[in-house]
């Protein structure tokens, strides 16, 4: 059994003191503790035994080799994104890896690597100041490594793949502690399953020139959501069989509360191409599949897009996110999506749906849905803490009438990131790469020592 007590933490911190200083310790009593703990979802109950604030490399080593021979219990952490709260862990000790966020791009400018608790922010804003980018997703705190690796959606998926098909190298903390760079075996299972075999201290990743993303935010005419969303279906369904849409262009469709605007389906549509002129003419063929009320396209940064995005969240929130992927946009998702973005429970409640255009296959990665897809995200998270039981409710409810709805469209394979350990099945998530991962997990962490680490496999 694990050791998590006061006496154990006061060895600890004698021994950090002693040996290797340059971690930082938080305990509770510290000032700064409830600060640092904070993550996205708000779990007042899952108060850490303290923090330790890694600089290197060798401190995650020094970390992991004593709390394997001390018993002590211990999660990783970075951006603290993690939707169903499980980066927070009771009485263990948290390992927050958010100092270790240097960016080193290559001489070729095709690769950088990067430290392994860098978040979107910081890593968007190092690399734009070169005119280049790795894909990222849409919120400017949420953590790299804990994005790529569990799969990665965002405003490049269709244009140049998922956050696993950027990663080229890894470097990892193993159970006993060594630092090891990653061959191409364990690289295949962290391209889907983040930090089960190790902590990861850095990432290398692939690069690519960019002189700014063409974004907009398409607000529809919402006073008729039924009808809102079921043209824009049919109007995208069209479009895409008629003519060959260009994989530069990404949209995320909301379900909504704006102020100024209220309960509204939008688009928030981005063009990661070179060309802004063509890329002004596919938003606004985008814009004309309805009654349009608002459509700006700019040039913005990749950080302010997503700063942009994160002014919209608020941080501290109660309940969590829900999950299903679909294979298309149909009648009857839109007609249940209507139903549901006008029963929005308030309070920063929403429907998000990333879609995942023809992507190319990559057996060199466990990631599941490797098929034309829209991964739906219910946000039932919220900082109104009387709302959160009536936002579990609502997304419920969601699930439910979309499944009795459209049975075929709803795929077997979900999105890790946004599901919670007890509503994961991880055979169906990672279908035929199941096997291949529950091998790996045995053959790099057969203790289990990174037991808290997502997913949660019982090999
Ligand atoms: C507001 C919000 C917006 C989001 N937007 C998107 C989006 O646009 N696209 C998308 O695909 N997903 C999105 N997500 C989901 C998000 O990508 C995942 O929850 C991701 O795992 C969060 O990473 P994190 O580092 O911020 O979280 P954390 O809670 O810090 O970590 C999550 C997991 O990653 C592991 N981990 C983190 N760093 C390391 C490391 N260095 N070594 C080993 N393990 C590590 C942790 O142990 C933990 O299990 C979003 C989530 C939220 C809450």
């Amino acid at each position: 059994m694990a050791r998590n007590t006061a006496e154990s933490l006061a060895a600890l911190e004698e021994y950090l003191t002693k040996h290797q200083p340059s971690i930082k310790l938080l305990t509770p009593s510290s000032p700064d503790f409830e600060g640092v703990r904070a993550c996205f979802i708000k779990r007042d109950d899952l108060v850490p035994l303290a923090i330790a604030r890694p600089q290197t490399a060798v401190d995650v080593q020094v970390l992991v080799k004593y709390c394997v021979q001390h018993n002590i219990d211990f999660v990783v952490r970075s951006g603290g994104h993690d939707c169903a709260g499980r980066s927070q862990v009771r009485g263990a000790l948290t390992i927050d890896m958010r100092d270790i966020n240097y960016v080193r791009v290559s001489a070729d400018e095709k690769t950088a690597s990067v430290g392994g608790g860098i978040v979107f922010r910081d890593l968007a804003k190092a690399l734009e100041a070169r005119e280049l980018m790795t894909p990222v997703g849409t919120v400017a705190s949420v953590g790299y490594v804990g994005w790529a690796t569990l799969g990665g959606y965002g405003p490049f998926s269709s244009s140049h793949g998922l956050g696993v098909d950027q990663i080229v190298g890894a470097k990892v903390v193993k159970a006993k502690g060594e630092l090891v760079d990653a061959g191409e075996e364990l690289l295949r299972g962290i391209r889907g399953a983040g930090g089960i075999f190790g902590v990861i201290t850095e990432l290398t990743v692939k690069i690519f020139p960019l002189k700014g993303l063409f974004v907009s935010l398409i607000v529809f005419d919402s006073s008729d959501l039924t009808t809102t969303w079921m043209n824009y279906s049919a109007g995208y369904e069209k479009l895409a069989a008629e003519q060959d849409i260009p994989r530069a262009l990404q949209l995320h469709l909301l379900g909504i509360e704006l102020p100024n605007f209220g309960k509204v389906f939008a688009v928030a549509a981005t063009w990661s191409a070179a060309d802004h002129e063509e890329g002004k003419i596919w938003i606004n063929k985008i814009a004309a599949l309805g009654p349009c009320l608002m459509n700006n396209p700019e040039v913005k940064t990749v950080s302010a897009y997503c700063a942009f995005n994160e002014s919209l969240l608020t941080w501290g929130s109660y309940g969590r996110a829900y999950t299903l992927s679909v294979k298309k946009y149909t009648p009857k998702l839109a007609e249940v999506l209507a139903k549901y973005t006008s029963s929005l429970p308030g309070g920063g409640i929403a429907i998000s749906l990333h879609m995942l255009r023809e992507p190319a296959p990559n057996e060199h990665s466990v990631f599941g849905s490797r098929v034309e897809h829209h991964m739906l995200e219910m946000i039932a998270a919220t900082p109104v803490k009387e709302l959160e039981a009536k936002g579990t409710e609502w997304a419920a409810g969601l699930t439910r009438e979309l499944r009795e709805a459209d049975p075929e469209n709803v795929m077997e394979s979900a999105y890790i990131s946004l599901l919670d350990n007890d509503d994961m099945d991880c055979k169906k998530i990672y279908g035929a790469h199941y096997e291949t991962l529950v091998a790996l997990k045995k053959k790099y962490d057969p203790d289990n020592v990174f037991k808290y680490a997502i997913p949660r496999l019982s090999v």
